[in-house]
């Protein structure tokens, strides 16, 4: 099991590293593949070696090796953060099928947290393909749950879509797909994930509000909420519903 947990944490951070450079240019309509990265400030391209997720962080002191512009510590937060989240994946699900849509909602999530955060927009390129690809792999591996995936996903964006026309401004179209694509990856667990979105954006806002951070009236992405929730609901999500279910029974 070790040897499997340092390979997902390898190709989790080289995922994160794919990550940072979508994270940068998607929303700002650059190409993906070229030009390749180079300083800001100097234009030097970022050689190979300079280039290996999380090292060349740490070994270059989070700076340009040419100019010394310091390196936002982003790409070595997004880097270790998906690399983290491979792993626990790794612990929870074992070398199973329903790994890889594990794998691949939390690397969509890692990519809509730090987009909407930035730009308040979530991706249809991102949430579109992801959606159909979560809800057919877990019809795939879990034939007799096919109505549940289906629901969940129907019902959580239905509910959204709701919200945001009873209290525009708030929600957008961008959660109310990225809602439909949660449940497609969580079945029943989805109504954990979108409780503690809320649970989380509430003390957030409250915080950034008390801090003085934000006022009542601005403008605060929900997605990175939900995806926070939607990440609890995906390790923890089932667990929970059955306590809460069995609270009510008694
Ligand atoms: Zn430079």
């Amino acid at each position: 099991m070790f040897p499997f947990l340092i390979i997902l944490f390898a190709v989790g951070a080289i995922t994160g590293s794919f990550l940072n450079v979508v994270i940068y240019r998607l929303p700002r309509k650059e190409s993906i593949v070229s030009p390749g990265s180079h300083c800001p400030r100097c234009e030097q391209p970022v050689k190979w070696y300079d280039n290996i997720p999380l090292l060349s962080y740490a070994l270059l002191r989070g700076q340009c090796r040419n100019c010394g512009q310091p390196i936002t510590p982003r790409y070595f937060t997004v880097e270790l953060l998906t690399a983290a989240l491979w792993v626990v994946a790794g612990i929870q699900f074992g070398i199973d099928w329903p790994l890889l849509p594990a794998l691949l909602l939390l690397t969509s999530l890692v990519a809509i947290f730090y987009i909407d955060l930035d730009h308040y927009i979530i991706p249809n390129v991102i949430v579109l393909p992801v959606a159909v690809i979560g809800l057919a792999a877990n019809i795939a591996i879990t034939p007799d749950r096919w109505l549940e995936y289906l629901a969940a996903g129907l019902m959580s964006a239905t509910f959204f879509f709701v919200v945001a026309l009873v209290k525009p401004g708030g929600m957008g179209m961008g959660d109310v797909k990225l809602a439909a694509m949660l449940g497609f990856f969580l079945g029943q667990a989805v109504l954990v994930g979108l409780f503690l979105g809320f649970l989380i954006g509430a003390i957030t806002g409250v915080a950034l509000m008390a801090a003085g951070i934000k006022g009542r009236k601005s403008r605060i992405p929900f997605g990175p909420f939900l995806a926070s929730g939607a990440v609890v609901a995906l390790f923890y999500g089932d667990r929970l519903l059955e306590l809460w279910m069995g609270l009510f029974q008694k």
